[in-house]
């Protein structure tokens, strides 16, 4: 098991296309598993096979790559993936941020730790922090109204890099 701390995010996107594919690679061949930590969601559509988002040092969703790109559970995850930047913004220009400061670690809001910046947020968010709870076989999340939630998601497919 090898873990990869941001290995290409100082990179110029085309040598981290080859990086990226040298890993994949090497990952096949030696039958490797990777912890990849990275805050591209590019690159991390592209490489994983399982996504675990975490927000303030707190795990608040894990599953697998095309279920949670596709039909994310928690209102994080969708704000990280309404930020993927597209092929239409990216030649318009635009950058999409996402909204919002990250709280200070040293003084965390009661209740659960997003609520701050969450539009979906109730009293119960206030009073209560969600626990890390399994939604379905090998898919967790930590929001107390993850399964009354719609929320948008990305195509999760990526053939090639930069996504
Ligand atoms: S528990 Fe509440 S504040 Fe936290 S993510 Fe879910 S809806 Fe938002």
């Amino acid at each position: 098991m090898i873990v990869a701390d941001e290995p290409v995010s100082a990179l110029d996107v085309s040598i981290q296309a080859q990086i990226l594919n040298l890993l994949k690679d090497l990952q096949e061949q030696q039958n490797l598993t990777y912890i990849f930590v990275s805050h591209n969601m590019s690159v991390i559509r592209y490489i994983s096979d399982r996504i675990a988002v975490m927000y303030a040092g707190k795990l608040v969703e894990l599953g697998p790559k095309q279920e949670l790109l596709a039909h994310p559970k928690h209102p994080y995850t969708e704000l990280l993936l309404a930020a993927v930047p597209r092929a239409i913004d990216r030649r318009r220009g635009h950058r999409i941020v996402t909204p919002g400061e990250p709280p200070d670690l040293a003084h965390l809001p009661s209740g659960c730790v997003f609520r701050p910046r969450c539009k979906y947020a109730h009293d119960r968010c206030a009073e209560e922090e969600p626990e890390l709870r399994e939604l379905a076989p090998g898919y967790h999340v930590s929001c107390h109204f993850a399964e009354d939630l719609s929320l948008g998601g990305v195509v999760p497919r990526v053939k090639s890099f930069p996504a």
